[in-house]
């Protein structure tokens, strides 16, 4: 007897939907997570600073029209807490509390071929058996710290971004010295830079930000989204990034350089990263192309920044333009014309240790109070990883993907029957507007489940052929784009052994949807089913 149709790690977006996906489709369900509140990404990355890029009338749900209607967003781009006010919103509309389970931490899953089942095993000491289980552990949620030489002896406090102290931390009077400057670090730069006494940003990899030109929403703007919400969003699920973007359709090379400008000046005023990429055909797949809209951004930095030595370090080159993350920030560049702020430049010369007064680099030493670390997340595999998940005849995933993650359609793999992951790689999942391809993954795998049922099926795991096509076609499209060619965590660049293999799906989310459910209509080709 199996305890439980499903066992879903994890309670981000992904593991609240998936709770109510699949209990409104009759299934009993019990989620797992290791925070002590629900909301992932929104309940770890509480640091001052954190929000969205992707506009909140895009980053939410879709499923329900009376949520999107009754829900209010106060900004164009919402900052952590009122993301996680949201995601708790919907556990208590939907009555979710009741199956999540918090401050538990799934350690390890078995494959029982015998009674077909998955054998779960929780960090509460726990075991329990499942018939299916859905890895909601999210794409972005195993955390990276640098192993620092002498990190333990610094005598100052240090932070990770993504487990930010919830009580929050004063940095007044404080020389403090942040590593890391993605996405959260120059969302967070800014903000320490206002309450420290001096701020170092110690910088490897400059990047490009674009303004996000954050602002509340005018009433008449909430009214109009709303009024043409389901037509809004049924248009971003045939879109390519999961969010309606207008581009020319034209290749930038074509265009002449005066309109380029123009257009590219309008979209830098708007704000938002999608719509410059958007804007032209060949910017992620040609150099050429993609170097002009870099310069652009470069000259941008020139602008902002006063001092042109801060400046041109502060100009990324080196990698195409969007092939690493395109952050947002409507303030990081002008934070380095603030007297108490400075840039050291940690390619030329690296830091070599932590001592207990501060950091020192291969040149200099640099007296600290506190340290943050924004340097990330073991990306894609690193959550599915630090569990022990064991497929048929007890091999485990980190094995099976030595060599890189191995999916199909993102959604399975061979060898682990009745294992979902839910934006998993060889997905769109981390190029996309992920609420979208989150609720489009649930809600494949609870019409799979109720199909599996409904034809007699117990088991279901993709065949290592239409897996390994799969991801033939994931690398093909890839490597015609510009993409793979940063240094990034796209890659697992930022993790040390890590095999160097993009998998993510940059066909889009439109086409990608299309070939999800044809796959299902074609009665799961791709896929071997399993008796009774
Ligand atoms: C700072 C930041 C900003 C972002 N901004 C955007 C954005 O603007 N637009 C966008 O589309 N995406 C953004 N993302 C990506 C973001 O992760 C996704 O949009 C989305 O929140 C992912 O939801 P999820 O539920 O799949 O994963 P997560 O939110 O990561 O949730 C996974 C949960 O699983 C739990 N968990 C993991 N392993 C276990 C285990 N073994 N046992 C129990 N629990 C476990 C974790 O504790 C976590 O709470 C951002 C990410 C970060 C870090």
């Amino acid at each position: 007897m199996v305890d439980l149709d499903v066992v879903v790690v994890g309670a981000g977006f992904s593991g609240i939907y998936a709770v109510h996906a699949f209990r409104s489709a009759g299934l009993t369900v019990r989620a797992f997570e290791a925070g002590d509140g629900i909301g992932g990404t929104w309940f770890w990355n509480s640091y001052p600073g954190a929000r969205c890029d992707v506009e909140s009338k895009d980053y939410s749900y879709s499923f329900s029209p009376e949520l999107e209607q009754e829900w209010s967003w106060s900004e164009r781009y919402p900052a952590q807490p009122e993301i996680l006010r949201y995601l708790n919103h919907v556990a208590d509309k939907f009555g979710l509390w009741p199956h999540i389970q918090l401050n538990t931490r799934v350690t390890g899953a078995g494959w029982d071929a015998a009674t077909a089942s998955w054998r779960v095993s929780a960090s509460d000491g726990a075991t329990l058996t499942a018939r299916f289980l859905v890895s909601a552990a999210g794409c972005l949620s195993e955390l990276q710290v640098p192993d620092l030489p002498g990190l333990a002896e610094f005598d100052g406090a240090w932070y990770h971004t993504s487990r930010w102290p919830k009580e929050g931390v004063d940095f007044a009077g404080k020389r403090v010295g942040l590593v890391g400057t993605g996405s959260s670090g120059i969302q967070v730069a800014p903000e320490i830079a206002a309450a420290a006494e001096h701020l170092y940003v110690f910088q490897r990899t400059a990047n490009f930000a674009v303004p996000n030109r954050n602002r509340p929403w005018a009433e008449a703007e909430e009214r109009a989204f709303k009024s043409g919400y389901r037509e809004y969003r049924a248009e971003a699920r045939e879109s390519f990034l999961g969010v309606p973007i207008t581009g020319t359709g034209r290749p930038v090379l074509d265009e002449p350089p005066q309109d380029v400008q123009r257009l590219f000046t309008e979209r830098w005023e708007a704000g938002g990263g999608m719509p410059f990429l958007g804007a032209y055909t060949d910017v992620l797949v040609s150099q050429a192309a993609n170097d002009v809209v870099a310069e652009f951004m470069r000259d941008r930095i020139r602008e902002i920044v006063a001092d042109p030595a801060v400046a041109d370090l502060l100009c990324p080159r080196g990698y195409p333009v969007g092939a690493k993350r395109l952050c947002q920030s409507d303030d990081y560049y002008a934070m380095f014309n603030q007297a108490n702020v400075s840039l050291v430049d940690i390619r030329s010369t690296p830091i070599e240790s932590a001592y207990p007064g501060g950091l020192k680099t291969t040149t200099d030493s640099y007296d600290l109070d506190a340290l943050v670390f924004a340097t990330g997340f073991d990306a894609l595999t690193g959550a599915l990883f630090a569990m022990d998940i064991r497929g048929a005849g007890g091999v485990p995933l980190r094995s099976a993907w030595a060599t890189g993650a191995q999916t199909y359609l993102g959604l399975a793999t061979a060898g682990f029957p009745n294992l979902f992951i839910i934006t998993g790689p060889g997905s769109p999942s981390v190029f996309s507007n992920m609420v979208l391809s989150i609720e489009q993954h649930v809600e494949w795998v609870r019409d799979c489940i109720a199909w599996l049922r409904s034809h007699g099926h117990a088991t279901i795991a993709p065949t290592a052929a239409a897996q390994s096509a799969w991801m033939e076609h994931v690398s093909e499209v890839a490597y015609a784009t510009l993409f793979p060619k940063a240094d990034s965590w796209y890659v697992g660049a930022n993790i040390p052994g890590k095999p160097r293999v993009f998998t993510s799906y940059l066909a889009g989310c439109g086409p990608y949807r299309a070939k999800c459910d044809a796959v299902a209509a074609a009665g799961y080709e791709g896929f071997a089913l399993g008796g009774s």
